[in-house]
């Protein structure tokens, strides 16, 4: 992409709305627009690293066995009446009336929509397990939208819904969630620490959230440190294996973990001092089960191999993708801007002409841009005129993990420079060592 081409509107100041770094940063670097109040329209640099962050929790979702469909976003208040929800919900929930004066409601989740689709086609437990999973925007009418968009009032949500005959096989399918979301989040290079969790008007008896920790976290959380250096499942996670599934579960709920309404004072005072870890912390993530909750008002109910009709057990599992892209920057950033993790990166390199127009720097560029295109790099080459120092600060703001410095001095030589965004480290390289370094990274 060239920058003279790309729509990327990079704020000079602060903005005083931003209360948090990420905030400030997404609207600094272009990433996005407030509409009003909660309410936001991703510009292209924001969304391009939204649809990395979907991509890697679609291929979390499909790895675990959890298969996509899409379901709208305005939906009929009936279904709410059924499960007793619609009263229940209070005012976060966005209601409206069609042109019939029909009751109608902007969903903030979509547990009696699911239920409605599974009741309307499964009948028998041989068409289970299932797990069918959406990404699609919510809107919840929040008392108070802040901090960008960590907590809005439209926002996008993963949320897949399990289906099962029974409490086992219904476990299995929360573990198979639970491991998918370790794998989800450190993909995109943050630690998530599964905890205790209330739950909330969802409902249910078995509850996590994932949490990140960060200072500025809205959630105060308290852990065993140990959960710092747990491992992650790994890439050949057999999601089938039932046993090997409740290890991963137990071993990340073996340590005390839990969010501040869930605190058991006397058993965090337990760890000894130094493992002890009372921090602040994002919900990125919040998993379910509940049973039988939506499926008996529902009438979800499957035959068993006894014959008689059962109403499924069900859980919901849901995710943030607008959460976690503020959430990815809190977590990695310095005073210069964004430090893109390469997975979520909305440009793997960036290329810095710094003199636009000289004919060596142009040249140099060109052969860069295109060795980068062809080898399917996805990079940005900055071909605009304005001054090396504003492109330099433009570079470090949207963080692409390389720079790729085009100078009139050093392109005399046949060299550039090689910058990493993350620890400043500078090579001098030839242009083929260059983009043999980018394409190799
Ligand atoms: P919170 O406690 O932060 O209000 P919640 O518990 O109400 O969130 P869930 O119903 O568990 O949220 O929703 C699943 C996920 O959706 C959350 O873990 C979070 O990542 C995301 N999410 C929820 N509310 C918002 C919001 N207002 N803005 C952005 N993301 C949100
Ligand atoms: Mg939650």
């Amino acid at each position: 992409m060239r920058l003279s081409r790309f729509f990327m509107p990079i704020l000079k100041e602060n903005p005083k709305e931003a209360e948090i770094v990420s905030h400030r940063l997404m609207l600094r670097a272009g990433m996005i627009k407030q509409n009003s109040s909660g309410i936001y329209t991703w510009l292209p640099l924001g969304k391009r690293v939204l649809d990395k962050v979907n991509a890697i929790i679609r291929e979390e979702q499909n790895r675990s066995g959890a298969v996509e469909l899409l379901m709208p976003t305005l939906q009929s208040a009936e279904l709410w009446q059924e499960s007793g929800r619609y009263d229940a919900y209070g005012k976060e929930m966005l209601r409206i009336k069609d042109r019939q004066d029909r009751p109608m409601l902007y969903g903030p989740t979509n547990e009696e929509m699911i239920t409605d689709v599974f009741r309307s086609y499964v009948k028998s437990y041989k068409d289970l397990p299932l797990n069918l999973y959406h990404i699609q925007l919510k809107f919840r009418d929040e008392i108070r939208p802040r901090f960008g968009t960590m907590r809005s009032r439209e926002f996008l949500m993963k949320d897949a819904y399990s289906f099962d005959l029974d409490r086992e096989s219904a476990e299995h399918a929360y573990n198979r969630m639970f491991a998918a979301y370790l794998r989800t989040f450190s993909r995109m290079g943050l630690r998530a620490i599964p905890m205790r969790a209330d739950t909330g008007p969802i409902g249910g008896n078995l509850s996590h959230e994932f949490i990140i920790l960060a200072e500025t976290g809205e959630s105060e959380v308290f852990c065993h440190k140990d959960f710092l250096n747990f491992d992650i499942p790994d890439v050949d996670t057999n999601f089938d294996d039932v046993a090997g599934l409740r290890g991963i579960f137990d071993k990340w709920t073996s340590l005390y973990a839990a969010t501040s309404e869930m605190h058991d004072a006397d058993a965090f005072d337990a760890i000894p001092e130094g493992e002890r870890l009372s921090a602040r912390g994002i919900e990125v993530g919040h998993i379910f089960y509940f049973g039988t909750k939506y499926s008996e008002p529902l009438g979800a109910k499957v035959q068993g191999p006894d014959g008689k009709e059962h109403p499924v057990h069900m859980g919901s599992y849901g995710i943030g993708p607008t959460r976690l892209v503020p959430a990815i920057i809190e977590a990695s950033h310095d005073e210069n801007g964004i430090i893109w993790p390469k997975a979520v990166a909305p440009f793997e390199a960036i290329i810095i002409n710094m003199k636009a127009g000289d004919a060596g720097c142009d040249g140099a560029c060109e052969q860069i841009y295109t060795a980068l295109r062809n080898a399917g790099v996805d990079a940005l080459y900055d071909d605009t005129d304005d001054r090396a120092g504003t492109k330099f600060a433009t570079a470090d703001l949207i963080g692409a993990p390389l720079q790729i410095i085009a100078g009139p001095r050093s392109v005399a030589n046949g060299e550039v420079e090689v910058k990493d965004r993350k620890t400043g480290a500078r090579e001098t390289l030839t242009v083929e060592a260059a983009i043999a370094r980018v394409t190799a990274n």
